[in-house]
């Protein structure tokens, strides 16, 4: 296997890399050796190489004195590569053209103090490097230094479950050492499609109910939360969440039934729709996941809400917007599914609304009028202004006080029924309603 994998390897990866990344890679190999040091490619990029996915990000593992941050130092130096080292944690990054990008770090072994405990690192060998890593197919290393290059280094066979798309971790203690990977699993199974072997499904469910989430920082699980539910594939993904027990693991009240996932289903048709329309470049800070945030956590009771938002440390950023899907009673949603609600009520009802939160409200409801309602709201609606404002009524001679509110807010409402057009008819508008108008004091 190992030989085959090889042969294939380095008649394959020459013409499946792009030049620049080649002769990077090929480049630090051959300087690496010249100090002593021997140069891996490994993790993902190794992974996504021999499944010939793309990669962008490639990993390198460096053994030896003075490790990544002394090969990163010299190979600039030669090369004039632009680099950012870190002698701190023993790693570097070099920047190539076309926004790839290579991260260097010198081999290490980890010791977990206790489970669930970020680990204990110290510099060691390659074989101590990839035995510190999560799945088998992730502790692969393919040498780049010239004397042994394209040599694969499979110490845990992840070649063979490559082959076979299985996930395995390295040892049986894995899980409980670090459940982010019991996350990391669920994902690689929906985004390369493999599928986790039954003994470490039934390591996940011994792991869980010894309830080792409860033992991760707010940070770590809601960073997990957040790769999770931020991939396309995230309702699938969710219901083996809820079928292992992960979902009760982060907090006993949050629930997948077949309900909240037909409502998520119709929320990523949303949320392609969304991107599809290159609406994320016109709401800067637009963040997916949150919208499949608001639609994971919207049936949960108040205190129960509040207590996972305290538990994740979610950002007010972040829960203000879970909040503004959760605020808008049945009434909203009965004027969204109306189709005799005129524009402006529409912008009404959702101007003050976080997107994320509309794109999940469209999909609580299902109806044809209410996606075309918020789908027009965020595509052309909420962009609409008014030309005039305070100054201009001024000068028509209007004595300020709350009445600019007021005609600001009729002139709007008639931009966003499409009835006024132009600066100009703003302000003949206004003539005609409010002109000789006088407050009295
Ligand atoms: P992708 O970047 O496509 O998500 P990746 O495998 O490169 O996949 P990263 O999160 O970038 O994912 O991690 C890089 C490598 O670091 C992994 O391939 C794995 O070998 C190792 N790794 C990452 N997270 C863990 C973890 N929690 N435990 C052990 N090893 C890990």
């Amino acid at each position: 296997m190992e030989n085959n994998l090889e042969r294939r390897l380095s008649q394959r990866w020459k013409r499946d890399l792009p030049p620049p990344l080649w002769n990077t890679l090929s480049g630090l190999g051959r300087v690496g050796e010249k100090l002593g040091l021997r140069t891996f490619l490994v993790g993902g990029f190794v992974r996504d190489l021999l499944l010939r996915r793309e990669n962008l990000d490639a990993d390198i593992a460096v053994e030896g004195q003075g490790g990544a941050v002394r090969l990163a130092r010299e190979f600039s130096r030669k090369g004039k590569t632009r680099i950012r080292v870190f002698p701190r944690f023993g790693t570097a990054t070099l920047y190539l053209p076309d926004e790839y990008r290579i991260d260097l770090a010198t081999t290490r072994k980890e010791t977990y103090p206790h489970p669930a405990a970020l680990p204990r690192v110290r510099p060691g060998s390659i074989a101590e490097d990839l035995s510190r890593r999560d799945f088998t197919i992730n502790s692969l290393a393919l040498c780049l230094s010239p004397s042994e290059f394209g040599k694969l280094i499979d110490p845990f066979g992840g070649g063979p479950d490559l082959k076979s798309r299985k996930l395995r971790i390295l040892h049986p203690q894995s899980f409980q050492d670090d459940p982010t990977r019991i996350f990391r699993a669920l994902r690689f199974e929906q985004r390369l499609g493999f599928r986790i072997t039954p003994d470490n499904l039934r390591l996940i469910e011994k792991t869980l109910a010894e309830d080792i989430i409860s033992r991760l920082s707010g940070t770590r699980l809601t960073a997990e939360i957040r790769h999770s539910l931020s991939l396309p594939a995230v309702v699938p993904l969710l219901s083996r969440m809820e079928k292992l027990g992960v979902l009760a693991g982060i907090h006993p009240s949050l629930k997948f039934d077949p309900e909240l996932s037909r409502v998520m289903s119709r929320l990523q048709s949303g949320l392609k729709w969304f991107r599809d329309k290159n609406l994320t470049e016109r709401f800067p800070g637009f963040e997916p996941w949150v919208a499949n945030l608001a639609a994971l956590t919207a049936g949960l009771e108040n205190n129960d809400w509040e207590s996972l938002r305290k538990r994740l440390g979610l950002s007010p950023r972040v829960s203000g917007k879970v909040d503004g899907g959760r605020r808008p009673g049945p009434e909203v949603l009965l004027r969204l599914e109306d189709r005799r609600t005129a524009n402006h009520r529409v912008f009404r009802l959702l101007e003050r609304i976080p997107p994320e939160a509309v794109l999940f409200l469209e999909a609580q409801s299902g109806k044809e009028p209410a996606r075309k309602a918020a789908r027009l709201f965020l595509s052309r609606l909420s962009f609409r202004k008014t030309e005039i404002n305070g100054n201009d009524l001024k000068k028509l001679g209007i004595p300020p006080g709350p009445i600019y509110k007021e005609i600001l807010g009729r002139l709007l409402d008639q931009r966003v029924d499409g009835e006024i057009r132009s600066r100009k008819q703003e302000l003949e508008w206004v003539k005609k309603h409010y002109a000789g108008i006088r407050i009295l004091p």
